[in-house]
């Protein structure tokens, strides 16, 4: 069906990402999924040809484009299973913190760079102690004249050992009560003396991703270095999460498509009893109700996108879709797992890895109980 929040300029640059991606990253991904990590050449030639970064304004070399380029080329990198490359997480959902917080110094000094792939971008809030309760992080910075010492640790945080600049939750008034107040959000960047990137993880899904531990040793990061304002950090991460875990819903309904589009392939080519699988009443049954569900899912993500360009607010809506679309994919990869009978459970076979990325859908950005539990206050329920 046609989609009608897009327009033909955002078709354009579908196309003309994949023809880019067919010959810049597709032929990568097997090679980042075994190593654990993507390279820094493909980064730059993303940057290069304009597609990191599409929605940061003109004077700081980005295309001045609306979020849908981002959602344009998201949804394509999902469908190629390119995630060991997460531009979706530098472009939509670290990058917006400098756009939207930074100084004018501080967009000068690193946007450009974010822009062309020389600066790759992650965001450090989790710790071994505490994720789903951000406003309970341990890491402290400490106000010494004109700088932060920082202490602490941080674990799973994505482009760990690719990333340049972080942004990094920490405490700078661990008195604060409520304790969210006393957070506040540094960019720090990676050769900065003290910052120690740790293990890379490894993981049962999403194996291109170097995902990582980092460490904070007195490690010294100059007061200029903080977004916004001190202590208002919890209120900027409130902010911006709407974007990042709407990322993750269109990221999941173009995964959906790819593992369904395989799936109704193979039933195709493999027979049992003599007729190909696609024959048998419940493969088509299972099917036809999965294929269903996505069109409802990429119905109500193509609103939700609407509504956020637009600038609505819609941390509600936005939590249901989280929480829907991922458990969507984790349902729809498991059914598509049976329907390839033993092959699904080959790694050699896209589907099964299909089902192992699934699996932190509903966890990361906020996992899925928490989004039930904002859905829940919205609607006066406490
Ligand atoms: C591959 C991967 C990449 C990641 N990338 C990043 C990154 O780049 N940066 C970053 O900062 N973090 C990252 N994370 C961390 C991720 O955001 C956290 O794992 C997530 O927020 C959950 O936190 P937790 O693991 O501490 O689980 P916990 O908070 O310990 O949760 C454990 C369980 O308790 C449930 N629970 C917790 N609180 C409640 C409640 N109030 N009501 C009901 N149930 C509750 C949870 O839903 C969950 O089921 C990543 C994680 C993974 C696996």
């Amino acid at each position: 069906m046609r989609r009608d929040i897009f327009n033909e300029e955002h078709e354009a640059l579908r196309e003309q990402f994949r023809r880019f991606a067919q010959r810049e990253i597709e032929p990568k991904i097997e090679e980042w999924n075994s190593r654990g990590m993507s390279d820094r050449e493909t980064w730059r030639r993303m940057g290069a040809a304009g597609f990191l970064g599409a929605a940061a304004p003109t004077e700081y070399g980005g295309s001045g484009g609306d979020f849908l380029y981002d959602v344009v080329i998201m949804e394509e990198m999902a469908y190629l299973r390119a995630h060991a490359l997460m531009m979706s997480l530098h472009s939509d959902i670290v990058l917006p913190y400098l756009l939207t917080y930074g100084s004018e110094e501080q967009k000068r000094k690193y946007v450009p760079g974010c822009v062309s792939g020389e600066i790759l971008l992650g965001i450090a809030m989790t710790e071994p102690g505490t994720g789903s309760d951000l406003a309970n992080v341990q890491t402290r910075a400490q106000r010494q004249g004109d700088h932060y010492v920082v202490n602490g640790s941080k674990t799973f945080i994505s482009n760990g050992q690719i990333g340049d600049l972080f942004v990094v939750v920490a405490k700078t008034d661990p008195d604060a009560r409520p304790a969210h107040r006393g957070i506040s959000l540094l960019l720090v960047e990676a050769d900065t003396p003290g910052f120690i990137r740790g293990r890379k993880l490894d993981k049962l899904g999403l194996r291109g991703q170097d995902t990582s531990e980092l460490a904070f040793e007195d490690c010294v990061v100059p007061l200029s270095n903080v977004l916004g304002q001190e202590g208002q950090g919890f209120r900027m991460l409130m902010a911006k999460l709407q974007q990042e875990r709407l990322t993750i819903a269109v990221g999941s309904v173009a995964s959906c498509r790819r593992a369904l589009d395989d799936t109704v392939a193979y039933v195709k080519q493999r027979y049992a009893f003599g007729q190909p699988v696609a024959a048998f009443q419940n493969t088509q049954f299972k099917l036809a109700e999965l294929a269903t569900e996505v069109e409802i899912g990429e119905a109500f993500i193509d609103k939700l996108l609407a509504a956020h360009v637009r600038g609505d607010e819609i941390v509600k809506e936005v939590s249901m879709a989280k929480w829907w679309t991922t458990d969507l994919q984790k349902r729809l990869t498991s059914e598509c797992v049976q329907l390839h009978g033993g092959y699904g459970f080959m790694k050699e076979y896209p589907i099964a890895m299909d089902y192992a990325d699934a699996a932190v859908q509903s966890i990361y950005a906020g996992t899925n109980e928490i989004m039930k539990v904002i859905i829940a206050r919205r609607m006066g329920l406490e």
